[in-house]
């Protein structure tokens, strides 16, 4: 087949029926015979490729990404091809992933570094005002500088916003290390722990395996349930972040030695808007955080649960499988 991107076919034996010259390119078979006839799992075994050329995916088209070893990206497109099998097309996305990271990085950088400027803008008019009596007209001005300082900062926020619909948006799942999330919301949230004083640890299991899923949305329901445990535990607590594999799964364990949660309250508190008594008078918060995390963990083939004592504290499990669990 005469292609200049990968294409790779198998039939419904999962042997290959088409590898082009590109497609043997990027699996390292460069020189050697077409492998045509031969099982795809003695060619490869990337994961996301099986995972996509699984003979039995009723879906028409999947699609995925890849990320070899040289760290070069690919797009994979597979359709189901009556008759023949399933079809994987490849593009490489290398640059486009980092430009896309450049600039997503640029706008965050850019957003938060404005935001600085901005407050010390709104302060010195307000200062302005303390020492010493301004005219009608000096007045007229300072509102038009405020007024446009508030302009600013509301571009500001739905530049911000664009940014986390974007993130929100990029629900392909890939092969993930959910270490590294752990990792990064751990160090994101070190500080407002270390304000109240609160211990906040991450313990990994060693060779812990990967699982294939949306890094962005499994960030947020990790941050969810650690920003819980820090809200709900009084200063001085702690609050652990376990990670570890049983079974061909991930489990992930979030404890905390705060408030606790009634036996009546856990029945309920994965569901919008729900909000413990113990927590409706003195804590803000809008009972939305874990209706996501439950549906994050969904999305993923995924389960959560909570165990929990009121005043001793409060377990969170979420139970994510690997994705030799999905082949
Ligand atoms: P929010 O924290 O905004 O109220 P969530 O959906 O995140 O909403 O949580 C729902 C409810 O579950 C909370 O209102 C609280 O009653 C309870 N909860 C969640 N995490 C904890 C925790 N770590 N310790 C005690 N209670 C918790």
């Amino acid at each position: 087949v005469q292609v200049g991107a990968p294409l790779l076919g198998v039939d419904e034996n999962w042997q290959i029926v088409v590898c082009n010259q590109p497609a043997m390119a990027l699996l390292g078979l460069e020189g050697s015979a077409p492998p045509i006839g031969k099982p795809l799992a003695q060619l490869t075994n990337h994961p996301i490729l099986h995972l996509l050329m699984k003979a039995d995916n009723p879906e028409q088209a999947s699609r995925g990404q890849l990320t070899l070893p040289n760290g070069s990206s690919y797009s994979i497109h597979s359709t189901l091809v009556h008759g023949l099998g399933r079809v994987a097309l490849m593009q490489n996305i290398s640059e486009m992933k980092e430009l896309d990271r450049i600039k997503s990085e640029f706008v965050a950088g850019i957003s938060h570094d404005i935001r600085a400027p901005l407050t010390a803008i709104l302060s010195y008019t307000e200062l302005l005002e303390r020492f010493g009596e301004l005219n009608a007209r000096q007045k007229s001005f300072l509102d038009n500088v405020r007024k446009s300082v508030s302009v600013i900062t509301g571009l500001l926020s739905d530049l911000l916003a664009i940014g986390r619909i974007e993130a929100e948006l990029a629900r392909q799942h890939s092969l993930i290390d959910v270490e590294e999330i752990a990792y990064s919301v751990v160090d994101m949230l070190g500080n407002p722990a270390e304000l109240r004083e609160q211990k906040l640890s991450l313990e990994v299991q060693e060779n812990l395996p990967e699982i294939m899923g949306n890094p962005y949305r499994l960030r947020q329901a990790f941050t969810n349930l650690v920003e819980n445990a820090l809200k709900y535990t009084p200063e001085g607590g702690d609050i652990k972040v376990e990670l570890l594999s049983k079974d061909d799964q991930v489990v992930v364990c979030v404890s905390d030695n705060g408030i606790g949660i009634s036996k009546e309250d856990q029945d309920h508190i994965f569901e919008r808007n729900y909000r413990a008594d113990n927590v409706l008078n003195s804590y803000d918060g809008l009972g939305m955080g874990l209706s996501l995390v439950k549906s994050i963990v969904e999305d993923h083939n995924g389960r959560i649960w909570v165990e929990s004592t009121p005043g001793e504290g409060t377990r969170f499990t979420i139970v994510l499988p690997t994705y030799r669990d999905m082949l």
